[in-house]
């Protein structure tokens, strides 16, 4: 019990370090800065954060939301990311068990709520976030070779689909990141997940969508990675009994 405890403690500290990570993305890949270089500061002041500054949560907490030098509010969206990316950790070694290939889906998830974010604010998806992920496929292909036609099918028959509604519409359907981001996470989901991953996104995305745009006037221009995202999301936690499930109520 206490060692289980521990585990999942671990698991989720080792989340919200990555969060904290993800925050840097989200704030400096769509301004094209360096995530790496370019030391954290205050946005107001320009205060340079030291290292006890920079404690994934538990700064914030401390410093109740405000600059430790000139007090400015910070934004919550650095607890929230980094609490949800610890959060989403659990639900995967919860679900999935604890081995390489959830360590894979750790990430994997960690990229889909950093590149939502991202998409739901710019309406573009960095091409970087899909080369990690096609990368994640690659690795979990090399774990399980046997598997490479379901890999391959899994990468192009989304993928495919959405290209020619992108040719066909000249774009305006869909957009060149949403195509990069199903045929990467096709690679991580093989193609009978993939598919229900669409699905379940643009189920989703029409019903949250419809409903935002009567509540709030939102934009007609809908990003569609943080629906993909779900639905990639859905499929990867519980995909196989959805499908089950499914199948048996047709009753094939
Ligand atoms: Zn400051």
């Amino acid at each position: 019990m206490f060692w289980s405890i521990l585990f999942y403690l671990i698991i989720f500290l080792f989340g919200i370090v990555i969060g904290s990570f993800l925050n840097v993305c989200i704030l400096r890949i769509p301004l094209k800065q360096d995530i790496v270089k370019v030391s954290s500061h205050c946005m107001s002041c320009d205060y340079k954060l030291k290292w006890y500054d920079l404690i994934p949560l538990f700064s914030y907490l401390f410093l109740k939301g405000r600059c430790r030098k000139c007090g400015a509010k910070i934004s919550p969206q650095y607890p929230i990311i980094e609490a949800t990316n610890g959060c989403l950790w659990l639900l995967v070694i919860t679900v999935k068990g604890a081995d390489v290939e959830s360590l894979l889906y750790c990430l994997l998830f960690s990229s889909l709520l950093a590149l939502s974010i991202i998409d739901w604010r710019t309406y573009e998806i960095p091409v970087g976030f899909n080369i990690f992920i096609a990368c994640l496929g690659i690795v979990k292909l090399a774990l399980d070779i046997r598997n490479w036609l379901n890999t391959l099918l899994g990468a192009l028959c989304v993928s495919l689909f959405l290209l020619i509604l992108y040719v066909i519409t000249k774009g305006r359907a869909i957009g060149g990141g949403d195509i990069k981001l199903m045929a990467a996470c096709g690679l991580m989901l093989g193609w009978k997940l993939i598919i229900l991953a669409f699905c379940i996104g643009c189920i989703v995305g029409a019903i949250v969508h419809v409903i935002r745009m009567k509540v709030s006037k939102a934009d007609h221009v809908l990003a569609m990675g943080p629906y993909l995202s779900v639905g990639v999301a859905v499929a990867a936690l519980w995909g196989e009994s959805l499908l089950e499930w499914y199948i048996s109520i047709l009753g094939i």
